[in-house]
């Protein structure tokens, strides 16, 4: 059915051919007939098949149609069988009643397509169909209406054919205004009523014009194609569409719809041009009458217009302020807002002005979500996000969306760092909870910038940068909340410099490593040493890892500095095995060393180099980097385990995974984070954690070690946990290679009398 449209056509085409050539007689009427009837049951047979939402057009046009092939009956008996023709016949009154049903028909098939209370597209065809009335007037209406010799009867009816076309001017017009009508069951029906109006012109011209006159035969052409177009349109596929086209603004004005009306507009003065140019008096009333009207026109569509661009101009305003994920202000609106609340008002002091914080959020781990979920989960949570923070913020302030996962909240009058920091814990607990998507809930970790204005910075740009500056602390941070400081910013500036010159000092030998112990508890024997990086750097004195260990993680550069501190502490251990010392090593990975499958080569490479049995190396990774991309991590966590070394979790505690998912990972041991061990003495939710982290740890397999233990009392504490071993500064800080086998014989002497004397001491008491 999908080419039964071309079929038609081309059949239909077929017969005009022939019925141009027949000689005029009873089967060329025949086969004129049979094409005018075969239109309206065409547009029926479509209708069947193809069911449109809206059937009333399309029963206009057959009707109108069926009106039109009536009339050609009537016309043909009058001419063939009855040889006379008279005027008016009952053909021209299925011809005229064709006209408001074709138009209405028309006016119908618009109807959806321009937006409710849009006139443009109306007024659009009317100021085309005035200048159209002019020329009708003055050619075609006029003289009918002032003939002499006819009849008031023939006079009405021959000028309701002019005005019938205006009426189909009209709606064609209409319809082509509209840009969304590009169904090419439209175009169709567009063309059809063109040719049908060109033959109705060209006919009522054959009075003035002889040469058309006399080949009055080819104006059939015009008729019966019209016929065949619009019996095609109902065919064609897409005619359920053209009902059904969404409502568009008419009112913005295209280059088409522009030289439209300047056209409209040249036809007054072209009216007049014509008529001297042919010798005939000026119609100077009705072509002033037609520009008064025109203008009245001209002006409503203008006003329409205007307003039309102040609406846009309001909804720019508004997108370019809006951000489009999360309907939340966006950055731009948001410095916009800081610089207002910063600027001091004319008129004030500078004390005067008011102050405000501004905490910048990074939403943790969203890109996961976005990888394993879809862009549009991504999205769906973004806008819970926002939610969320609004409601969390409530009157009190104003959040943004700064653009990817970060967030902007300002707090206008919040100057202390406490009451900052007391509003960043509330975001922090309103995160508490997961956020429940259509298919699963999840949750997420928010870091806190915090920077406040005037203190930290006087503009908006500056007081952002410095909150960006806190949010990269608070990232590192325990709490996942910074406060801006300005030694973050010398660290901040530092590092573009710094990876600049990391690969060289590896070179020079600048890249150092210091060791420091681990103690197994309740034997007081150094197991081994965890190798922590340091850069001894001409400048700037002797640099921590965090200085440069974040910015080489993101940077890339991570790989080099991972081989370069495997390699040195590896060589190290070779070297104390050499003087008798046997210490296991332990080397921090990166989360880019996960994700390398090269990277296990490497290893195996190194203990191979320095002939040390992979047994005696310990990997440490931590577990927010074992979650980053599970599936790849466990490749190359299974290598290396495979390998025979100790793979151990780092800071555990600080990310969010569960042991049973953990437990999937070949791990051998557990580092429990600082912040928990330092505080086991003081704060009993630390020391739950503890123990119930060890007992766990015990039931899964894994040995534990407590890293941060800073005094003895939290040692003998550990010990009665049943802590395997332990590190910390109350045992030995890291240090030099050099001092580490002196460090390990004091220990070893030490330790076993502060773990037996904390026995002792207990059962005294
Ligand atoms: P980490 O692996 O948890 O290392 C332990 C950190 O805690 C070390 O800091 C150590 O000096 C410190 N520490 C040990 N005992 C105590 C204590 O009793 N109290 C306190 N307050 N701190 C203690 P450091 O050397 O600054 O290293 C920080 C972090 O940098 C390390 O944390 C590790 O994640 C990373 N890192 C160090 N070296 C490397 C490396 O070669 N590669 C990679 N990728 N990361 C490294
Ligand atoms: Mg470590
Ligand atoms: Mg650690």
């Amino acid at each position: 059915m999908t080419t039964a449209w071309r079929w038609f056509l081309a059949a239909g085409l077929g017969a005009v051919a022939v019925e141009l050539v027949l000689p005029v007689g009873a089967g060329r009427d025949v086969l004129y007939l049979a094409i005018a009837y075969a239109a309206p049951l065409a547009i029926l047979v479509g209708v069947r098949v193809h069911r449109p939402r809206r059937r009333l057009p399309w029963m206009l046009l057959a009707a109108g149609s069926l009106c039109w092939a009536v009339g050609d009956t009537a016309w043909s008996y009058y001419a063939d069988i009855a040889a006379t023709e008279p005027f008016p016949s009952a053909a021209d009154v299925f011809y005229l009643l064709a006209y408001p049903l074709l138009a209405g028909a028309m006016y119908q098939f618009t109807r959806g397509a321009s937006r409710r209370g849009d006139v443009s597209a109306v007024i659009d065809a009317l100021i085309t169909a005035t200048a159209a009335t002019v020329v009708l007037w003055v050619w075609f209406i006029e003289p009918t209406w002032t003939d002499p010799a006819g009849t008031l009867l023939e006079r009405v009816v021959g000028v309701a054919y002019p005005i019938g076309d205006v009426l189909l001017v009209a709606q064609l017009l209409h319809l082509g205004a509209l840009p969304v009508v590009r169904a090419t069951s439209v175009r169709l029906l567009g063309l059809g009523i063109g040719a049908v109006l060109v033959a109705d012109v060209l006919f009522q011209a054959a009075g003035y014009v002889p040469a058309i006159g006399a080949r009055e035969a080819w104006l059939d052409v015009g008729w019966l194609v019209g016929y065949l177009l619009w019996g095609a349109c109902a065919l064609h596929p897409s005619m359920h569409r053209t009902t059904e086209v969404p409502g568009v603004r008419a009112t913005a004005l295209t280059t088409r719809r522009v030289a439209f009306l300047a056209l409209s507009a040249l036809v007054l003065p072209g009216v007049l041009l014509v008529e001297l140019a042919l010798g005939q008096p000026p119609h100077i009333a009705p072509v002033a009458v037609t520009a008064v009207l025109l203008i009245g026109l001209v002006l409503v569509r203008m006003l329409g217009m205007v307003r039309y661009m102040r609406e846009q101009a309001a909804r720019l305003a508004r997108l370019a302020d809006t951000d489009f994920i999360t309907g939340l202000e966006n950055a731009r609106r948001f410095s916009e807002r800081i610089d207002d609340l910063l600027t001091t008002p004319p008129g004030q002091r500078d004390a005067d002005r008011p102050g405000a914080a501004i905490l910048l959020i990074a939403v943790e781990r969203l890109g996961e979500v976005n990888d394993t979920l879809g862009l549009g989960t991504g999205d769906e949570l973004l806008r819970a996000i926002g939610e969320r923070l609004r409601e969390s913020v409530a009157d009190d302030g104003v959040v943004a969306r700064m653009g990817g996962v970060s967030f902007g909240v300002l707090l206008p009058g919040v100057l202390s760092g406490d009451r900052a920091a007391t509003r960043a814990a509330d975001l922090h607990r309103a995160f508490a909870t997961p956020f429940a998507l259509p298919e699963m809930s999840v949750s997420v970790d928010i870091s806190v910038g915090i920077a406040i204005a005037p203190t930290d910075a006087q503009t908006a740009t500056a007081l952002l940068a410095r909150a960006d500056v806190a949010l990269s602390a608070a990232r590192q941070a325990q709490e996942h909340v910074a406060r801006y400081a300005e030694q973050m910013e010398m660290n901040e500036a530092l590092t573009p410099q710094l990876m600049g010159e990391l690969v060289q000092a590896m070179a020079d030998g600048d890249v150092i490593v210091h060791y420091q112990p681990q103690v197994e508890i309740a034997s007081g024997r150094v197991l081994g040493v965890e190798a922590l990086v340091r850069w001894q750097h001409p400048q700037h004195g002797l640099l921590g890892p965090g200085a440069f260990v974040p910015a080489a993680e993101r940077t890339g550069l991570i790989g080099g500095l991972t081989r370069y501190v495997l390699d040195r502490a590896l060589a190290q251990a070779a070297a104390w095995r050499a003087e008798g010392c046997e210490l296991n090593v332990s080397v921090n990975l990166s989360v880019r060393n996960l994700l390398d499958p090269a990277f296990v080569n490497d290893v195996e490479g190194a203990l191979t180099r320095h002939h040390i049995p992979a047994r005696c190396l310990e990997l440490e990774v931590t577990e927010t980097m074992a979650m980053l991309d599970p599936h790849r991590s466990v490749e190359v966590l299974g290598a290396l385990a495979d390998l025979g070394v100790l793979l151990s979790l780092d800071d555990y505690g600080t990310g969010h995974s569960s042991l049973a998912y953990l437990q999937r990972l070949p791990l051998r041991r557990l580092k429990i984070d600082r912040s928990f061990v330092t505080d086991v003495l003081t704060d009993k939710a630390s020391a739950a954690i503890v123990r119930s982290t060890i007992e766990l740890a015990r039931h899964l397999g894994l040995s534990v070690v407590a890293e941060g233990v800073e005094d003895d009392e939290t040692l003998v504490a550990l010990r009665d946990m049943r802590c395997f071993a332990a590190q910390g500064f109350g045992l030995a800080r890291p240090a030099s290679p050099e001092r580490i086998p002196g460090i390990v014989t004091a220990l070893e002497e030490r330790i076993p009398e502060v773990v037996a004397v904390g026995l002792s001491s207990q059962r005294t008491a």
